[in-house]
């Protein structure tokens, strides 16, 4: 056993030395921590209608919400508190709750949040849950700006002037764009001929992972699409909607597209962080997106086990592979240039070319893959695992949403024009 010990470190070490040398040295990329993803217990919110003393009436009961406290201050506030499903967490406080009253009566309704978490997100209202808009800036309220540690100067708390009646009004981080919303979504584009809708896995709470296969061709050459890993990451979950809408569009370049290459989709790798108000973690308690190296999750499991299985059955490979997230502002996190995958160049070139079709937009662009061949999110797996040109698509939480889908729409167009020329 002694003798055995040596020769398995030398080999080990041997091994990481050979690994080591294959890779080129980068300069200027801090290198990113390995996190734990093996399971952590989360907070299940009480969900039901709130009945205050003074008339008003709150409710989390449905898939989406997030409430996790509510009291009656006075005849006109009432104060609400908003909580993550457990911590360490990344700042991104989402809330979602329906609000309505006995008698008609406008009341100050205030959010707060844990200490140090700050309000991020502007609140959209919704009389259906369905059609929504931006609340009036005239009914808003926030405190005063603080700056807290690693963030940016944003109120602890916010105030809205809600005018309540009898109808349940809605009031949320961003549109509410549930795991059910993704699902109708996907049924409509699957009564296209060219899609097909199938399930290649479940979430650890049992709710199906759908994959989307757009195209006709055989396999050979293929595309992989990502988005909702994280529960509030809306805009993101807008942008790749138009991506993949114009991909299955009448353009003639999307037709001759779908003849080449097939796009994988899974519109919503997340859903139970979705459906429970999540913050950004999964029922498992973990960021999807730290998970693709140990692959400790069932969600992220699913779409590995996918991309692999179908290149080993059809001899193929992924091409391009994006995710699409929601941050501050519009970033492409992209691969370093002199880094080559299966087709080089390729997601420089797109992200050029689909800027120059919207008017004064310069893109912001972070090469931020590393170059260790570690796979800790989605795009680093697409581009270490199968060399798939590979892009985290950020859009702002706050982008005009027509600019959006502008953005989704030009991307895919440019994206499909290049892959054509390129094979
Ligand atoms: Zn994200």
């Amino acid at each position: 056993m002694k003798a055995l010990l040596p020769l398995c470190l030398s080999l080990a070490l041997l091994h990481l030395t050979s690994h080591a040398q294959k890779k080129k040295p980068w300069k200027g990329q801090a290198p990113i921590k390995t996190v734990n993803t093996a399971t952590k217990p989360v907070q299940k919110q009480y969900k039901g209608v709130f009945e205050l003393s003074n008339g008003v009436y709150c409710s989390n009961d449905f898939a989406g919400a997030r409430l996790n406290g509510v009291v009656a201050n006075n005849d006109t506030l009432v104060t609400i508190l908003i909580t993550p499903e457990n911590t360490p967490i990344n700042f991104s406080p989402w809330y979602a709750f329906k609000i309505w009253a006995k008698t008609p009566k406008s009341v100050y309704v205030k959010i707060t949040y844990p200490e140090r978490v700050r309000h991020r997100y502007y609140p959209k209202v919704s009389d259906d849950g369905k059609t929504w808009r931006g609340l009036h800036p005239r009914r808003y309220f926030p405190g005063k700006a603080i700056k807290a540690k690693g963030s940016r100067a944003l109120p602890a708390e916010v105030t809205m002037r809600l005018n309540l009646t009898k109808q349940p009004l809605w009031v949320a981080a961003q549109e509410l764009i549930t795991s059910k919303d993704a699902n109708t979504w996907g049924d409509k584009l699957s009564k296209l001929p060219f899609v097909t809708k199938t399930v290649i896995g479940k979430s650890r709470e049992g709710r199906p992972l759908h994959l989307l296969k757009i195209g006709q061709a055989n396999d050979k050459k293929m595309i992989m699409v990502l988005s909702r890993q994280h529960p509030p990451e809306v805009t993101g979950y807008l942008c790749m909607q138009s991506f993949i809408e114009t991909i299955c569009s009448d353009h003639p370049i999307a037709k001759k597209f779908r003849k080449v290459y097939n796009t994988y989709l899974v519109p919503m790798v997340n859903p139970d962080g979705v459906d429970n108000g999540h913050w950004r973690h999964s029922t498992g308690g973990i960021d999807l997106n730290r998970d693709w190296q140990a692959a400790n999750q069932p969600e992220t499991q699913a779409v590995q086990k996918f991309m692999r299985e179908i290149k080993a059955r059809k001899g193929g490979k992924f091409y391009f592979g994006v995710d699409f997230h929601s941050t501050w502002e519009d970033i492409y996190y992209t691969v370093d240039p002199k880094l080559k995958g299966n087709m080089p160049g390729l997601v420089p070139k797109m992200i050029k070319a689909a800027a120059a079709e919207i008017p004064r937009y310069t893109p912001n662009i972070k090469p931020s893959m590393g170059n260790d061949g570690r796979y800790l999110t989605s795009a680093r797996y697409f581009f270490w695992k199968h060399q798939a040109e590979a892009l985290t698509f950020e859009i702002g939480d706050h982008t005009p949403r027509p600019l959006i889908k502008k953005k989704g729409k030009f991307s895919a167009l440019k994206l499909m024009e290049l892959m054509l020329k390129a094979q």
